[in-house]
């Protein structure tokens, strides 16, 4: 397991090279290209699926918009996982979704869920894996995501096409020695790794 600008926790990679996290940058750049405008409808169903993670240094702030006392948030809202992640315990829906569909702490929710869906580590790692793999098909990878989702529609209108448009700045590792593709730009944006997520 990495982890990815301290927040995104990428299942099966075990730790991160300089040329995977070159290639990273540019999956993430592709993630979040759709962030600008994007066309979030407030239909409520992201705020249903499990898996909300709470990073250990955001609890204080989350526990303190919901009004629930610290200790009280962390037995009754919580639940730790064996690799230190925090989630939220209640889902399907979040405790703090409100009968509008509106998030009653949107100022301070947690950071995946200002990110969703263009950016957790979940769809990130989909993106890295089709621009690393000529063979990969974008389109069967992200099949988990809802089209019935406004969001989703969205991203699998173009996504291939980014990638495709994306894969002359990867960086092909051949015989052990790491190799940039012809046509790869530099990038002058240096990412760094922070490490595991601290336990809390
Ligand atoms: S599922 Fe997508 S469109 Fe619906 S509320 Fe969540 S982010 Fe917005
Ligand atoms: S904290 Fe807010 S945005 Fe995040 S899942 Fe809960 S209701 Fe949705």
């Amino acid at each position: 397991m990495a982890v990815y600008r301290g927040k995104y926790i990428l299942e099966g990679l075990g730790s991160i090279s300089p040329e995977m996290e070159h290639n990273l940058d540019i999956a993430y750049d592709i993630c979040m290209s759709y962030k600008g405008d994007f066309p979030c409808e407030m239909c409520g169903r992201c705020c249903h699926q499990p898996h909300i993670v709470v990073r250990p240094e955001e609890i204080d702030r989350v526990s303190t918009a919901a009004g629930i006392p610290l200790p009280v948030f962390m037995t009754e809202y919580l639940v730790r996982m064996p690799d230190g992640r925090f989630l939220f315990r209640k889902t399907d829906p979040c405790a703090f979704l409100g009968k509008d569909n509106r998030c009653t702490i949107w100022k301070d929710r947690p950071q995946i869920c200002d990110d969703f869906p263009y950016a957790v580590s979940m769809f990130m790692s989909r993106v890295y894996l089709a621009l690393t793999n000529p063979d990969a098909d974008i389109m069967s990878l992200i099949s988990y995501m809802d089209d019935e989702w406004p969001c989703t529609r969205v991203i699998k209108a173009d996504i291939a096409s980014k990638i495709e448009a994306a894969r002359k700045d990867v960086v092909v590792q051949r015989s052990g020695a790491p190799r940039r593709s012809r046509a790869a730009r530099p990038r002058t944006r240096r990412t760094v790794c922070h490490g595991p997520v601290p336990p809390g």
